[in-house]
C-alpha cells in the first residue's frame, strides 16, 4: 500500500482535476446561453420562484384575456359543468364552495372542456368556477376565472316515483311561497313563465333557477299560436326567451303552448321540445284549495305531469299542502327535464309530451 501512495504524482492529479472543473464550468456556460437565447415572453411566480413559459408559438395575451362562459346542468349523476375551450390550455382547473363556506376548494383537474361533479350531496348548494392553465416543465400560466355559478343539488332515485309539477301563466305573488315549500321539500317544479310577466318577478326566477326549477316558455303575452303566422310564432318565442335569458343566464328549456293549442305549423317553429300536460287540476276554474289538492292526490301517478297556475292563491294553500302529501306518498317531485332525463327519454324540438313514462 505504502508504494502505492508514493507512486501518485499528486501535481498530476491537480492538473486534471483543475482541467474536468473548467470542463463543468464551459458546459454550463453554453447550456445557460443556450436558455436565454429563447425570449421568454411571460413569467409569473409559481410559489416564490419566477418561472418561464418560453413557447413562442403561443398567444399569451389572449390566453390571459380570454373569457370563460360556465354553465351548470344537473344529470342523473351530479352536476355536468361545461365551458368555454381555451386555446393553447394545457388542461383545466374546477373550484367550488358550497354554500357558507369561506373560500373556494380546488376539486379537480381535467384536459376537458366538460366535467361532472359527482361527489355532491342533495341539500347543498354549491358555486363552482373555473380557469384554465398552461402547464410546462418551465412553469405554468393561468387564465382568469369564469362567471360563477351556484346551485342546489338534488338527487333522485330512478327506481322510484316521479311526478312534474307545472305553474302556467306567472311568475305571481304566490310564486316566491309555492318555492320556499319545494325547496323545504327538496322538490323541482316547472314554471312555464310568460315573457310578460318575468321582468315583474325577477328574484323569483332567480331564486327558482337557484334550487333546481326549471324555468320554461309559456309564450309571450298568451296568445293562441295556432292562429298567429310563422314570423308571429317565433316572436312570442324569442321575445320571452331575451327576456328569461338577461334574467337567469339562459333560454327557456321548453315550450307549453297557451290552452294547449298545437298545430303542425306551431311544432315545426317552436325549436324545443312542447310540452303539455295529463291531470288538469283546473285549479282556475275551482278557485279551491281542497279541489285542486284531491284533483291532483287523486289521478295522480308516476309519470305524470300535473298543471296548475302559480298565479291563484287557492293553488299556493293546495301546492303546500300537495308537496308533502306527494312526498308522503313516495314521489319524488321533479322537473319535466328530470323526469325525461330519469326515464331515460331524449326530449325533441318540436315533439308533444303529455306525459313522460
Ligand atoms: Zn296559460
Amino acid at each position: 500500500m505504502k508504494a502505492l501512495f508514493k507512486n501518485i504524482n499528486y501535481k498530476l492529479l491537480s492538473c486534471v482535476f483543475a482541467v474536468f472543473l473548467l470542463v463543468i464550468l464551459i458546459l454550463m456556460s453554453v447550456f445557460s446561453v443556450n436558455k436565454t437565447e429563447k425570449q421568454p415572453i411571460a413569467k409569473m411566480v409559481s410559489g416564490n420562484a419566477v418561472e418561464e413559459i418560453s413557447e413562442k408559438e403561443i398567444d399569451i395575451n389572449s390566453f390571459l384575456n380570454a373569457e370563460i362562459e360556465l354553465t351548470l346542468k344537473p344529470n342523473t349523476s351530479g352536476f355536468k359543468l361545461v365551458y368555454t375551450a381555451v386555446p393553447n390550455s394545457t388542461e383545466y382547473e374546477i373550484y367550488r364552495k358550497i354554500n357558507g363556506e369561506k373560500g373556494f376548494t380546488l376539486i379537480d383537474t381535467t384536459q376537458k372542456n366538460i366535467f361532472t361533479d359527482t361527489t355532491i350531496i342533495t341539500g347543498n348548494t354549491y358555486i363552482y368556477k373555473v380557469r384554465a392553465v398552461i402547464k410546462q416543465k418551465e412553469g405554468q400560466l393561468t387564465s382568469g376565472f369564469s362567471n360563477k355559478v351556484k346551485k342546489k343539488f338534488v338527487w333522485f332515485d330512478k327506481d322510484k316515483k316521479m311526478v312534474a309539477l307545472t305553474f302556467d301563466d306567472g311568475p305571481g305573488k304566490y310564486t316566491n311561497k309555492i318555492l320556499k315549500c319545494l325547496d323545504k321539500y327538496n322538490a323541482h317544479a316547472t314554471f312555464f313563465t310568460l315573457g310578460l310577466q318575468v321582468n315583474k318577478y325577477k328574484s323569483s326566477l332567480k331564486k327558482a333557477d337557484l334550487i333546481g326549477c326549471e324555468i320554461g316558455s309559456h309564450t309571450f303575452d298568451h296568445t293562441n299560436l295556432t292562429v298567429l303566422s310563422k314570423k308571429e310564432i317565433k316572436s312570442e318565442i324569442n321575445k320571452t326567451d331575451k327576456r328569461i335569458k338577461k334574467i337567469i343566464g339562459r333560454k327557456a328549456t321548453l315550450v307549453r303552448p297557451p290552452y294547449g293549442a298545437v298545430n303542425s305549423k306551431v311544432k315545426k317553429v317552436i325549436k324545443k321540445p312542447i310540452v303539455t300536460w295529463n291531470v288538469d287540476t283546473r285549479d282556475w276554474a275551482t278557485l279551491s284549495s281542497s279541489k285542486t289538492f284531491d284533483n291532483v292526490m287523486n289521478s295522480v301517478g308516476d309519470g305524470d305531469i300535473i298543471l296548475m297556475h302559480d298565479i291563484y292563491r287557492s293553488t299556493k294553500d293546495a301546492v303546500l299542502k300537495i308537496i308533502p302529501a306527494l312526498k308522503q306518498k313516495g314521489y319524488q317531485i321533479v322537473t319535466v327535464s328530470e323526469l325525461a332525463e330519469y326515464k331515460g327519454i331524449k326530449l325533441k324540438n318540436g315533439e308533444v309530451y303529455r306525459e313522460i313514462k
